[in-house]
């Protein structure tokens, strides 16, 4: 590295950080909120020692898992939930919510586009279909984002022509170049939705939105929702597990594709590891607020050089992701070769564009994760395709994005993309 490269990156990164100290200011205080009402719930449910130790094989009257479920539901502001290490990752989660409510001849309509890349396997519109939705005879649509990737909300009502027994949205951008959905806004579509059709119940994906603004969907009206526990609500030390969310009824009825029809949400041992799930859930409140932070730092530093972010810095957020579009593949590689060199774990391995199971496109992943898969650590990734937007979010601790944006900025400067002049 040279000196030069080194002194101007250190200024990019201090001229960041002074942007957005009174954002941060605000981030750190709502950690109190939020924390405040984990201890309620862990107070109603009066948790002890006891909750943490499982009841082996069926699992069947496992106290701890019964708080869990109650906590969960406490904080998500739903009638019921259920959280389980049986769920293999937010995408069986959802699935199996999507399987657990939806019959044969039903017709599901996604209202934010095209669905994360990994739904297109469960909904049947990409890949081999074994055992897809469409096999099963749901009938799918979309509604397409508006071009500046708003939802359609005018087009709702032709959309909602057909008899509808269930809308999808998606809370978080996913790896689209688009704003994700405010909880105010999923309020109003669901209003919108129920107006036409009071029958048509409403599904949020709300991965990576949990605990980021004080409500969550499930507080103003959808019917159900999922989401993974190696991401925000996991607090970074959660070992797997994914959760379902909202009304009482659909939430058996997801348990009910979990595990099978007459056992529900009441099999499945928790390996007597329900104590990280508390605990995790415990320091969720900061984790996702230092995320926040993280995203605002890398917005912040990609806008200083000239690239589009999305959010902007100081923006509306209902996730943590915080999207930067390169336009090319180079920047996008460097910037997570950089961020990887900073990860805790396989700091030594070069991220190379790669196929993973369930992604259309090559993922280039920076994500050197303590628990494989997740991106509670400040991780990035971003699929090789247009418009070539690199995806950040986690991190437990704004200093750790400080050190991989000094490194990615080093390195743009490097490779001649900007940098001092
Ligand atoms: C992460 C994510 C999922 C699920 O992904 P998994 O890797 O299966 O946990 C689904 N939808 C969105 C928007 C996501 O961000």
């Amino acid at each position: 590295m040279s000196a030069p490269h080194q002194a101007w990156a250190a200024d990019q990164l201090a001229a960041a950080l002074e942007r957005i100290t009174p954002v941060a200011r605000e981030r750190r205080a709502g950690v109190k909120l939020r924390l405040e009402r984990v201890l309620e719930a862990f107070r109603a449910e009066r948790l002890g020692v006891h909750h943490f130790a499982s009841v082996s094989g069926y699992g069947h009257g496992d106290l701890g898992r019964e708080v869990l479920d109650r906590v969960f539901a406490q904080v998500l502001q739903a009638e019921a939930a259920a959280v389980r290490l049986q769920f293999v990752s937010g995408t069986h989660a959802i699935a199996s919510a999507l399987y657990g409510v939806l019959r044969p001849g039903d017709r599901l309509l996604a209202l934010t586009g095209r669905p994360y890349d990994t739904l297109e396997e469960v909904i049947g519109i990409r890949g081999s279909g074994q055992g897809s939705l469409a096999e099963f005879g749901i009938v799918y649509d979309e509604l397409d984002l508006l071009a500046d990737g708003g939802v359609d909300e005018a087009g709702i009502a032709g959309a909602l022509a057909l008899p509808t027994r269930m809308v999808l949205i998606q809370r978080s951008c996913g790896y689209s170049w688009r704003p994700s959905l405010t909880v105010a806004q999923i309020g109003r579509l669901v209003e919108r939705v129920k107006t036409i059709q009071p029958d048509c119940l409403v599904f949020v994906d709300n991965c990576y939105g949990e605990l980021v603004e004080l409500q969550e969907p499930t507080a103003v009206g959808a019917d159900l929702m999922a989401g993974s526990l190696i991401k925000n609500l996991g607090g970074t030390i959660a070992p797997t597990g994914g959760y379902v969310a909202g009304r009482a009824e659909m939430v058996e009825q997801a348990c009910c594709r979990l595990t099978a029809p007459g056992i529900g949400s009441e099999g499945g041992t928790g390996f007597d590891l329900h104590r990280l799930l508390f605990q995790g859930l415990f320091l969720a409140p900061q984790m996702v607020s230092e995320a926040l932070l993280c995203a605002e730092l890398t917005a912040a530093v990609f806008e200083g050089l000239g690239y589009a972010v999305k959010p902007l810095v100081g923006g509306v957020r209902s996730d943590v992701i915080q999207a930067v579009r390169f336009g090319s593949p180079e920047p996008l590689k460097a910037v997570c070769r950089a961020f990887q060199a900073c990860s805790p774990v396989g700091s030594y391995l070069d991220p190379v564009p790669a196929p993973m199971p369930g992604y259309a496109s090559e993922l280039v992943m920076a994500g050197g994760t303590f628990i494989d898969g997740s991106t509670s650590e400040f991780s990035a990734d971003g699929p090789l395709r247009e418009p070539y937007v690199l995806y950040a979010q986690g991190g437990t601790t704004a200093a750790h994005a400080e050190l991989a944006l000094e490194r990615a900025l080093v390195a743009m400067a490097e490779g001649g993309w900007c940098g001092p002049v």
